[in-house]
C-alpha cells in the first residue's frame, strides 16, 4: 500500500510552529537517522514529516558574546569540523563524533540525539555536564530550559505538543575548565554505549578542583547526575582518593538494566570505570594552558 506521509520543508521557525500547529499528527526531524529506521521497524508513520534542516537558525553555529549557539539540526559532522566548539567543549565534541560513521554523522543532530531520548545516546551526558540550554520553540513562543529536563524517560520528553528544539545554548567555561566523554561498546563496529560517562573539571591556580560535573549514560531511563563525585571532587587534587571516590560514587549511582550488552553488575562496575577515566582526562586537559578556554 503506498504510504500517504506527506512532507514538508518550512525555512523559518514560525512557519514550522504553523505547520505542527496544523497537523497534529506532524512529525519533525532532522537527520531522520533514528526516525526512519524506527518507522522501517513498525513504529506509525506521522501525517506530515516536518524537515528541520531548511531553517537557517536550526543548522548555525553561533557565537554571541561568551555563549554558544548551536541549530538543533545541525549535522554532528559540522559541529566536530568546528574549532571553536572542539577547543571549548573537547569532551562534547568528542561524543558528537562517536555517534555512528561517516554517513551518519552527516545527517544526525544534537537535537534528534536529545529528542530521541535513548537511554544509550552519547551527547546528552556531555551537553549536561557543560550545562547546556535548549531553546524551544512551540504555539507559545519560544522558551528555554536545561538540556537535562528534555528527556523524561526512554523514548519520553517533556516537550509538549507542537514544540521543537531549536538550538543550545552554551556558555564559554571558566578558565582551567575542560570535559571528556568516554564510552563502551561491545564490539569496534557502530553499536551504542553500555555505559557512557561524562566529566568536566575546572581547576583553580593551585590545581585543585574548584568545580566538577560527572554524568552517565546508559545505566538509567535517563542521564544519572553523579552528585557524590562532584563533591569529593571539590577542594581535592583530581587523583589519588579522590579518583577512588569518583569511582565508587559512579558506581553506585549507576542503576542499570541487565540486557543483551551486559549485566547491571557489569554496567555499574564500568560506570565507575569510566567515570574516573573521564574526570582525569577531563582534570588534565583543564591544567593543559592554551588547551582549554
Ligand atoms: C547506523 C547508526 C548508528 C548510530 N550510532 C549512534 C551512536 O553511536 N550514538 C548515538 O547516540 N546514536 C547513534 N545512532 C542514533 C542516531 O544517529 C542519533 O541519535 C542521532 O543524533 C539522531 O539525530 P537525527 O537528527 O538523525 O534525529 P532524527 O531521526 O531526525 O530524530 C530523532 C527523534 O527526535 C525528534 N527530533 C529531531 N529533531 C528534533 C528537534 N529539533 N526538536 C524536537 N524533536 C526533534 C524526531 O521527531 C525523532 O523523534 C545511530 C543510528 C544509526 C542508524
Amino acid at each position: 500500500m503506498l504510504s500517504a506521509m506527506k512532507y514538508a520543508s518550512p525555512t523559518t521557525v514560525a512557519e514550522a510552529v504553523d505547520l505542527l500547529g496544523a497537523e497534529p499528527d506532524a512529525r519533525v526531524y532532522a537527520g531522520a537517522t533514528d526516525l526512519i529506521p524506527q518507522i522501517r521497524a513498525g513504529r506509525p508513520e506521522p501525517a506530515v514529516m516536518v524537515d528541520l534542516k531548511r531553517i537557517e537558525r536550526l543548522c548555525a553555529i553561533a557565537r554571541r558574546g561568551s555563549t554558544y549557539t548551536v541549530g538543533a539540526a545541525t549535522p554532528t559532522a559540522d559541529i566536530c569540523a568546528h574549532d571553536g566548539l572542539a577547543a571549548a567543549f573537547p569532551g562534547l565534541v568528542e561524543a558528537s563524533g562517536l555517534i555512528g560513521s561517516d554517513q551518519i554523522q552527516s545527517r544526525s543532530s544534537w537535537g534528534g540525539n536529545l529528542a530521541n531520548a535513548s537511554p544509550a545516546a552519547d551527547t546528552p551526558p556531555s551537553l549536561i555536564v557543560n550545562e547546556a540550554r535548549a531553546v524551544i520553540a512551540g504555539p507559545a513562543g519560544e522558551r528555554t530550559v536545561a538540556a537535562s529536563a528534555v528527556a523524561t524517560g526512554p523514548g519520553a520528553t517533556s516537550l509538549s505538543g507542537g514544540e521543537f528544539i531549536v538550538e543550545f545554548e552554551l556558555d564559554e567555561p571558566p578558565a582551567r575548565t575542560a570535559d571528556a566523554y568516554l564510552r563502551l561498546i561491545p564490539r569496534t563496529e557502530m553499536d551504542i554505549a553500555v555505559v557512557g560517562a561524562a566529566a568536566r573539571i575546572t581547576l583553580d591556580a593551585a590545581g585543585t578542583v574548584a568545580a566538577a560535573a560527572v554524568a552517565l549514560g546508559a545505566v538509567a531511563p535517563t542521564v544519572v547526575r553523579v552528585p557524590d563525585a562532584e563533591v569529593a571532587l571539590i577542594g581535592r587534587r583530581p587523583s589519588g582518593d579522590a579518583l577512588v571516590a569518583v569511582e565508587a560514587a559512579a558506581a553506585a549511582a549507576a542503576n542499570p538494566i541487565d540486557d543483551k550488552r551486559g549485566t547491571a553488575a557489569y554496567r555499574r562496575q564500568v560506570a565507575g570505570v569510566l567515570a574516573r577515566r573521564a574526570v582525569a582526562i577531563a582534570a588534565e586537559r583543564a591544567s593543559q594552558p592554551g588547551e582549554q578556554s
